[in-house]
């Protein structure tokens, strides 16, 4: 998206984009939510990265090994060094099961599984398909994790799937947060929370682990809470990639630290980091890279021409929350503005409501795949503000 929002505004003449990647195939993530239902398929989740890259933009396929700030260069591992005026960090951040006691042995992907991956979600769509019952337990290790709705959504689809094939009363199912709720704010965490209460959903919170025993089927907290389960779901801890802790940029999950409103690194003048890879305190979420992307961009024109940003980002998100049974929920909110209820994006209109479930609400989630690798990877404009609008929002407050 910064490619192709950057290079038409950038004289080619004096201004050269190099775009490293290390993988060759472009995911739709937010479809590894479906994957394990059979909703999706894993053709439709994929293409080639190359496809979107615009005329006048190198692309490099190959692994960052280090970023050297001092030295402006980044090195890849095949000993490629590439020199920078400006460089934006967007790699992301992705699960590492290897953080955790007890994940990744043999029982991965046997009794335990994760979604957050396109093999991981398939290998749990194949077990699903003759899994017999039992307890799922849908555990959430670390915040932050991307899209912190998925692990509900999951567990609200589990409950729908098994409803639908007739055996829901063969299966018991608990979530099992670090968070005080079943979201991370107010309002949300009760409309969420009633919903599993409805769903005769399990809510396990404050729930640190500390290791999974796969040889007892337990999850085992630091508080020493032990939970037993059949089939574990799990998120594992989500960490930036592995260059950003060598070269010294990250925080303790390999997030890179930037103003929150310009995604400026403030130790160098010259390194930027947007999307998933940037420790901004909102949602790692693909509409905050896209909403986040418009507003860097008219930004990055004035700073390389030394005049003052004057764009800030606020922090916008906006997460469809699919219910199952054919509905979903739709939550927006920014760094100052907890998800409300009211309708969205016109006042009073819709067509999509806020925090309640509604068809459109699905319908809405499933055109954005179209609208995903149509529209907004090669930087066109989408109907949708970056900055959130209070229009059509109702103020609640939970005592
Ligand atoms: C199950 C699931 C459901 C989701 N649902 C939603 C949703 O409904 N709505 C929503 O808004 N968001 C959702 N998301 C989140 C969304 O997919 C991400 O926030 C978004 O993709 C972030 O984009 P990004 O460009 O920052 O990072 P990514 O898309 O992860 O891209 C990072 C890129 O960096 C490359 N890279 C990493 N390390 C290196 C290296 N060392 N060298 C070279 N290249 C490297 C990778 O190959 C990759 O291409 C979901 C995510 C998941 C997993």
């Amino acid at each position: 998206m910064a490619a192709n929002k950057l290079r038409p505004r950038l004289d080619e003449r004096e201004w050269k984009i190099t775009l490293v990647d290390q993988d060759e195939t472009h995911y739709y993530q937010p479809g590894f939510l479906f994957l394990p239902f059979g909703t999706y398929k894993r053709e439709e989740l994929e293409k080639p990265k190359r496809r979107f890259i615009p005329a006048g933009v190198d692309l490099i396929m190959g692994e960052i090994d280090l970023v050297e700030p001092t030295e402006n260069q980044v090195k890849l591992v095949d000993g490629t060094v590439l020199p920078y005026d400006y460089l934006i960090i967007a790699t992301g951040t992705h699960p590492t099961p290897e953080e955790t006691p007890g994940l990744g042995d043999d029982e991965w992907r046997k009794s335990v599984f994760d979604f957050y991956t396109i093999d991981g979600a398939e290998a749990l769509a194949e077990k699903l398909e003759t899994w017999e019952g039992g307890k799922l337990v849908l555990n959430i290790i670390e915040m932050p994790i991307k899209c912190p709705v998925a692990p509900l959504e999951f567990i609200f689809l589990a409950d729908a799937f098994f409803t639908e094939r007739g055996m829901r009363d063969a299966v018991e199912l608990e979530y099992v947060t670090p968070l005080p709720g079943a979201f991370t704010k107010p309002v949300a965490s009760k409309y969420l929370g009633d919903m599993l209460v409805e769903r005769k959903i399990g809510l396990e919170s404050d729930y640190m682990l500390e290791r999974v025993d796969t040889e007892n089927n337990k999850l085992v907290s630091y508080d020493e809470r032990e939970i037993d389960y059949d089939l574990l779901v799990t998120i594992p801890v989500n960490m930036g990639s592995e260059y950003i802790a060598r070269s010294g940029l990250g925080d303790e999950f390999r997030h890179v630290p930037v103003d929150k409103y310009n995604f400026l690194s403030p130790e160098f003048d010259n390194i930027f980091a947007l999307g998933d890879a940037a420790a901004l305190p909102t949602s790692k979420a693909g509409s905050v890279a896209h909403f986040g992307v418009d507003i860097f961009t008219e930004n990055f024109i004035d700073y390389i021409h030394g005049r003052q940003m004057r764009e800030q980002f606020d922090g916008h998100a906006n997460c469809f929350i699919e219910s199952g049974h054919g509905k979903g929920m739709l939550i927006d909110f920014n760094y100052d503005t907890e998800p409300l209820p009211g309708k969205y994006p016109l006042p009073g209109v819709g067509p999509f409501s806020l925090l309640q479930e509604t068809e459109a609400n699905h319908w809405g989630k499933l055109m954005f795949k179209w609208m995903y690798w149509n529209v907004m990877l090669s930087g066109r404009a989408m109907p949708i503000p970056a900055l959130m609008s209070m229009a059509g929002k109702i103020r609640e407050e939970v005592q």
